[in-house]
């Protein structure tokens, strides 16, 4: 597990901010009251964060932020002074944030902006500027802030580093730039990549005001004005990866069933439309299977619920990591499954559906009072033709139906 230092002399607060995160996140905490305590532990362990108070018995102007940064510390100061040009003075420092620690308002903040700094580690982002300086300078401020940081110099070589890293989730580009500018990369951007995958911010010191909406009309999910103070840029950055992550929440509610994760049938019907038109370029042979538990009902009546849930999460295990990442494999509802096969023949479609059914038979599941549970399931599976998806999911059914006639547990197809 991760390690926080919590660096206060107020034991009554220290132990508070403590106990908040350790309520909301997975940490270990140390606590010290003197910055003689913190060296010792900055000595001992490696912390994903400190947390310091700027006034210390030992140390009362600050010098712990210093002595932190310094040890190449990630640091988020705790202050109870107000005064602006304090503030500023701090600021200046390469820490994360500045965060007045009275009120229990604050405490959340800080909790919420460690959990925020856990989940930019995931974060790939590109940051596109001419100026080396500048280019230094923001790359500090985001690597500080966790992200893996990419940097290039123009729109072009942007471009570039998209495709050797499409998983990149934000591109930060200043607007006048050699080659390519921040306006066309956007536009170029947005051929490819909606907002769902990747959040565009600009950034600029141009004067006219009608470029920040042309920006905005074009795809940029945000705009920052140069000059601007490192709060601002960090809050920006961190407000358009937060959206990115609840647009990517909410897709997936949509999109996948709730018990197992599998694709719902929504996604399904959307998916093959998308499967058949790409099919009528490249064309492949793909089986489409259905998949039902035999004698379900019983398993709950024996079991209860709780079990029959279990049983279908382990089915849907069984079925996901026994296929091919590329077939879809989604729950149509109760006991009920649709899996499409791609690139398969008759002939492998049937070895690869026998596998799932002894798989099934085989796999040992147990209630918690270690009563052990069996099941079986029968599937019925057709292949691709010129028929629609929904007549080749009847015929699926058809033979599926007929399986279960023929005494369960078998793979049947016409
Ligand atoms: P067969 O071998 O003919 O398929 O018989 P069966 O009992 O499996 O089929 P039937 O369709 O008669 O019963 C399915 C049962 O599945 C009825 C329903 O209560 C139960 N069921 C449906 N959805 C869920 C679920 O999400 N969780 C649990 N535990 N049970 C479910
Ligand atoms: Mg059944
Ligand atoms: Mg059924």
């Amino acid at each position: 597990m991760e390690r926080l230092l919590i660096v206060e002399d107020n034991k009554t607060l220290s132990k508070l901010i403590a106990l908040k995160i350790k309520e909301n996140l997975k940490f270990e905490i140390d606590i010290a009251y003197t910055m003689h305590e913190a060296k010792l532990f900055l000595r001992i362990h490696k912390y994903f964060l400190v947390l310091l108070d700027l006034n210390l018995p030992d140390a009362p102007n600050g010098e712990i932020v210093d002595y932190s940064i310094k040890k190449e510390q990630h640091v988020i100061v705790l202050t109870g002074n107000e005064d602006k040009e304090f503030r500023k003075k701090i600021l200046k420092k390469n820490i994360i944030d500045f965060v007045n620690k009275d009120g229990i308002s604050n405490i959340n903040y800080i909790v919420s902006t460690i959990e925020r700094l856990q989940k930019n580690k995931e974060h790939k982002v590109l940051l596109v500027d001419d100026s080396m300086v500048f280019r230094k300078q923001m790359s500090a401020m985001l690597k500080n802030l966790f992200f893996d940081v990419y940097t290039v110099a123009h729109g072009e070589e942007a471009l570039g580093m998209l495709q050797t890293h499409p998983d990149i989730s934000l591109v930060i580009t200043d607007y006048h730039m050699p080659v390519m500018d921040g306006f066309e990369l956007t536009k170029e951007i947005r051929k490819n990549h909606t907002k769902q995958d990747l959040s565009i911010i600009t950034l600029s010191s141009d004067e006219n005001d009608e470029i920040i909406s042309m920006f905005l009309k074009n795809g940029a999910n945000d705009y920052i004005k140069k000059p601007f103070s490192k709060e601002e840029f960090s809050c920006r950055v961190n407000n358009t990866i937060e959206s990115l992550e609840n647009l990517n929440l909410a897709t997936n509610h949509a999109n996948r069933d709730f018990l197992t994760g599998l694709y719902n049938r929504r996604y399904f019907f959307n998916h093959m439309s998308e499967y058949r038109e790409e099919m009528a370029q490249h064309v492949e042979s793909y089986a489409v299977a259905m998949v039902d538990i035999d004698h379900f009902k019983k398993i709950n009546d024996t079991f209860g619920h709780d079990n029959g849930d279990k049983v279908i999460i382990h089915l849907s295990e069984i079925l996901i990591s026994n296929t091919n990442y590329r077939d879809i494999v989604s729950r149509f509802g109760g006991e009920e499954f649709c899996i499409i096969l791609k690139n398969v023949n008759k002939y492998s479609a049937l070895d690869i559906l026998e596998k799932l059914r002894t798989k099934v038979e085989k796999a040992a599941l147990y209630t918690k009072d270690s009563q052990e549970i069996c099941f079986t399931i029968s599937i019925g599976f057709t292949m691709d033709s010129e028929e629609s998806i929904e007549e080749l999911i009847n015929q699926a059914d058809m033979m599926l139906y007929k399986a279960k006639n023929e005494g369960r547990n078998i793979v049947l197809s016409e």
